[in-house]
């Protein structure tokens, strides 16, 4: 290709919005442009570059023996309700009607399209293990939609669904695609971890995630650096994401309500106003008042297993069932009371401070209700309260564990059989008996791997692609468009690595040579070949971008090197 033809649209200034190198590289060397918060139009090198990540997907896909099908994005609401999420997904699902008002959804994963598929289509052991995948775009109306293609709106993911007879059967196919994610991520010339991780609103007990570490993560991780155990997890596995909730209005003024031995879930949320399903997170703060403990949005029994995860990590313990109730009432409000259960792990500053705040909790089998937050008392997002981080024993081999910040780029889920339960997706054995079909789910982030891997890959002067996933991998620059041998030579050492099969481009712009190398670094072109003054002694110059080395080659050998 000819630079002077292409679309590649460099800016010199940094823009101001984009908040990390990525999202401003990206910007800068002309591989995006915006339509709107989270939602962004790729350019020619962009795409390139989403192509070869998805290919290098593909191709450990079907390695393993997955299957490429293409599911529609627009889901009928009808699914959702079947599968209880319509109520649940809350507000990150992109909804809408058609013409005959009828429901919708722009799918931001898809589970209940695919189980619908096949309860469809399979019926027999015979046709399990079923391994389906697809790559598509995925809509997510992010709470915060930001760092550019890192937590966009509408991004490409690839979803791999596995359908099994059993638990052995699972384990198989979840093997399988972690070896698979392993294979994706090294190919793209990635630095990456697989680590633990909370299996939050999608339900399920094993999960992985993979993590690209770098400063700009949003995640945390913590890990072993001890040989060869290794343990890692996502911090969010012991203590909830800190998503502060929203001021909400009170339903009423704050009142004290006694909670009689077993008040169930639903009693009590529905004294606040709102349904159970509203119930999700467990999120763990330290309050002016006390420590506090609020479940929104989602599924109790999800719940209170998280909560208990959370106190067993932070070594609290719950007063008794009535507690339970309360702080599982807690959905807009706060509660406790909880108690020390033995000495923390760490006894520092934070931990005092922690069981200051738990002393002055609510009283037990009581819960204030018409609590609104910001009103009544301010929520304090309580950092503190995560004993497992750097210095902390491995629970594995108690060396001492290192923190780091990690981008998510891809997920392997054990679903197990929730959601071939509430469709119906099952399948009949030897015996002709009925089971449901045993599920996991594996996403890659196929967008935000080609962020993450700017985040890890760049320098002052641009990006430093991977030659696994570059756009291009060598670009040809003449230095004086007026010097016509300069000129000729540059065409034919271009032309020479096309017809090798080699991805190169050629500078042929009208512009200064310093402008050509500015573009060519910030693009990030893995090999530079430049066809100057030298070119009287019969030498052209290849440069690596990645090291800056410089090596003098006779013109006529340099293909030979490159190929
Ligand atoms: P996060 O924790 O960052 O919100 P997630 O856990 O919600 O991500 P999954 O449902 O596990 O995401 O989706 C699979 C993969 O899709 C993620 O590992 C990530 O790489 C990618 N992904 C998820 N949300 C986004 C987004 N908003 N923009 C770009 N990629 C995303
Ligand atoms: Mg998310
Ligand atoms: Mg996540
Ligand atoms: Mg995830």
């Amino acid at each position: 290709m000819r630079v002077s033809q292409m679309l590649i649209p460099t800016l010199r200034e940094t823009p101001a919005e984009a908040e990390v190198v990525s999202h401003q590289l990206m910007v800068r060397a002309g591989f995006i442009r915006k339509a709107a918060a989270g939602v962004y139009t790729f350019l020619p090198l962009a795409w390139r570059v989403v192509r070869k990540i998805e290919q290098i997907v593909r191709e450990e896909m079907n390695r393993m023996g997955g299957q490429e099908i293409m599911m529609p994005i627009i889901q009928p609401a009808e699914l959702w309700q079947e599968s209880g999420r319509w109520d649940v997904y809350g507000p990150e699902l992109f909804r809408l009607k058609d013409r005959h008002g009828r429901d919708f959804c722009l799918g931001p994963t898809h589970e209940e399209i695919i189980t619908d598929l096949v309860r469809g289509e399979v019926s027999s052991y015979k046709q399990l293990p079923l391994l389906l995948y697809q790559m598509q775009n995925k809509y997510r109306d992010e709470r915060r939609p930001r760092f550019g293609l890192m937590r966009g709106r509408e991004f490409i993911m690839k979803d791999l669904y596995s359908f099994d007879r059993d638990e052995e059967g699972l384990d198989v196919s979840y093997k399988k695609m972690y070896e698979a994610y392993n294979n994706i991520f090294r190919r793209c010339g990635l630095v990456f971890r697989p680590v633990e991780a909370d299996s939050g609103a999608i339900g399920g007990n094993d999960t992985h995630e993979f993590m690209v570490l770098a400063e700009s993560g949003e995640a945390t991780v913590v890990y072993c650096p001890a040989e060869p155990c290794g343990y890692a997890a996502n911090v969010e596995r012991a203590v909830s994401p800190p998503e502060l909730p929203a001021v909400q209005e009170s339903p009423g003024p704050l009142q004290e309500v006694v909670t009689p031995g077993q008040k169930t879930v639903e009693q009590v949320t529905k004294g606040l106003g709102i349904g159970p399903e509203r119930i999700i997170k467990t999120i763990l703060y330290q309050t002016e008042k006390g420590m506090a403990a609020a479940l929104v949005r989602g599924d109790r029994e999800v719940n209170e297993i998280k909560l208990q995860k959370v106190l067993d990590v932070l070594r609290l313990e719950i007063a008794g069932p009535e507690a339970v109730e309360g702080l599982t009432g807690a959905a807009v409000g706060f509660a406790g009371p909880v108690g020390l259960k033995d000495i923390p792990i760490v006894a520092d500053q934070e931990v005092e401070a922690m069981s200051n705040a738990v002393c002055g909790a609510n009283k037990t089998g009581a819960h204030l209700m018409g609590v609104n937050p910001g009103r009544d008392f301010q929520w304090q997002k309580c950092a503190d309260i995560r004993l497992v981080k750097r210095g902390c024993a491995c629970p594995n081999c108690g060396s001492p564990m290192e923190e780091a910040r990690g981008i998510e780029v891809g997920q392997v889920f054990k679903l197990g059989t929730k959601y071939s339960k509430v469709l119906g997706a099952d399948y009949l054995d030897e015996k002709g008996e009925s089971h449901p079909i045993v599920m996991g789910c594996y996403g890659v982030g196929v967008t935000r791997t080609m962020a993450a891997a700017i985040e890890q890959n760049h320098d002052k002067d641009g990006i430093l692609w991977p030659v696994s996933i570059a756009p291009f991998h060598v670009v040809v620059i003449p230095v004086s468009n007026k010097d016509s041998r300069q000129v000729e030579t540059a065409e034919r050492i271009y032309g020479e690595l096309v017809e090798a099969g080699v991805e190169a481009v050629i500078d042929d712009r009208n512009e200064r040579p310093g402008v050509k190398f500015k573009d060519a670094d910030l693009v990030g072109y893995p090999l530079r070949i430049t066809v100057g003054k030298s070119l009287a002694e019969g030498k052209v110059e290849l440069r690596h971008r990645r090291d800056g080395e410089v090596v003098m080659l006779l013109e006529t050998e340099v293909v030979k090197r490159v190929r």
